[in-house]
């Protein structure tokens, strides 16, 4: 059995595999698509002493960090169950089973898409999912933001402060956002919402131009002139698989305590699978060397398990 295995390759499994390997003690990761989310980031320029990078260059000094160690990596490989017996056993979708004294789950998060013409094509070229990453690449410019809940409306406000005009479409009559940011929302001179707008088109030629909804209410049909698209509906957690052994929380994330600690002695957690408020490359990476160095102690504990 593996004393320490990773389910997941973004930063926070590479980092938790390289911090438990480095204890010397037997160490595997299993991927689905080793570098996570990064493969599909463009420009990352919060990756602190590492002033501008792109993502898949990131995540192939993510595989050649962890090759300088003893970690075996099984990539291609997707998790189907967690089960906690003598060991902890991952079940592969090959059928395979994988018994581990400690696992630590960092499979990460997918932001939800709209699924709607232009989203996937513009994707990098003007639409955009974190406002913590991409906002400075639109200072000066128009944006719209989708979606009317909590991150929609605290995107808007972080990104009025940064952009010429912010416009908020959200489905509902209504936002669903906490008053207070709403409050905070409607003191801003460059914030305009539209409530009842269906999104139906992400537009442009090599980079966004526009946006198209339908106004539900008199079902005209309306453009709106932009550079860019933030898509806020919500992030959801690679759990499902966990069915109901590891406790989550009602948006599907593993609950952690702050030194990586789930309610399963020896099954740890790390990164945007979590409930961390925030959910940032370097944060991942800092979660997965807490839940390595948590992994390790419970080892030391339990040295006869
Ligand atoms: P992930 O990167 O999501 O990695 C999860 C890993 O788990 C992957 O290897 C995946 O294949 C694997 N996995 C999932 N399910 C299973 C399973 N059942 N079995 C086996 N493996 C599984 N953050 C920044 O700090 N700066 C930025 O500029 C930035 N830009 C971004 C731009 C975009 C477009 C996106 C989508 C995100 C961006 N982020 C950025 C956020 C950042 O990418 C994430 O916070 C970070 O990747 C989280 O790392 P993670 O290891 O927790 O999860």
């Amino acid at each position: 059995p593996f004393d320490v295995l990773v389910v997941g390759g973004g930063p926070g499994g590479a980092s938790a595999a390289i911090y438990a390997a480095r204890k010397g003690i037997r160490t595997g990761i299993v991927a689905e698509r080793f570098g996570g989310q990064i493969l599909d980031t463009a420009a990352i320029e919060n990756f602190i002493s590492v002033n501008r990078t792109e993502g898949p260059r990131l995540a192939a000094n993510l595989e050649e960090h962890v090759k300088e160690y003893n970690i075996d990596v099984m990539n291609l490989q997707r998790a189907v169950r967690l089960e906690k017996k003598d060991y902890v056993e991952i079940e592969l979708e090959n059928g395979a089973v994988l018994k581990s004294k400690s696992v630590i789950l960092s499979t990460g998060a997918r932001w939800r898409k709209v699924g709607i013409p232009g989203e996937d094509e513009f994707r990098n070229k003007g639409v955009a999912y974190c406002p913590h990453c991409d906002g400075p690449l639109f200072e000066g410019k128009r944006v719209a933001v989708i979606g009317g809940g909590n991150s929609g409306i605290e995107a808007a406000i972080d990104l009025a402060g940064i952009v010429k005009h912010v416009t908020v479409l959200e489905f509902a009559s209504e936002l669903k956002a906490d008053s207070v940011l709403q409050k905070r929302l409607n003191s801003l001179p460059n914030v305009t919402v539209i409530k009842n707008a269906q999104t139906t088109e992400i537009t442009g030629t090599d980079n966004v131009n526009g946006i198209s909804y339908i106004n539900r209410e008199t079902k005209a049909e309306q453009h709106i002139e932009l550079e860019g698209v933030f898509v806020q509906i919500g992030l959801v957690p690679n759990t499902d698989w966990l069915g109901e052994t590891v406790e989550r929380n009602q948006f599907g994330e593993v609950i952690v305590d702050r030194n990586g600690v789930t309610n399963i002695p020896g099954v740890f957690a790390a990164g945007d699978c979590t409930d961390e408020k925030f959910k940032q490359i370097i944060i991942s990476m800092g979660s997965g060397a807490t839940a390595a160095l948590s992994a390790f102690d419970y080892l030391v504990r339990h040295a006869d398990t």
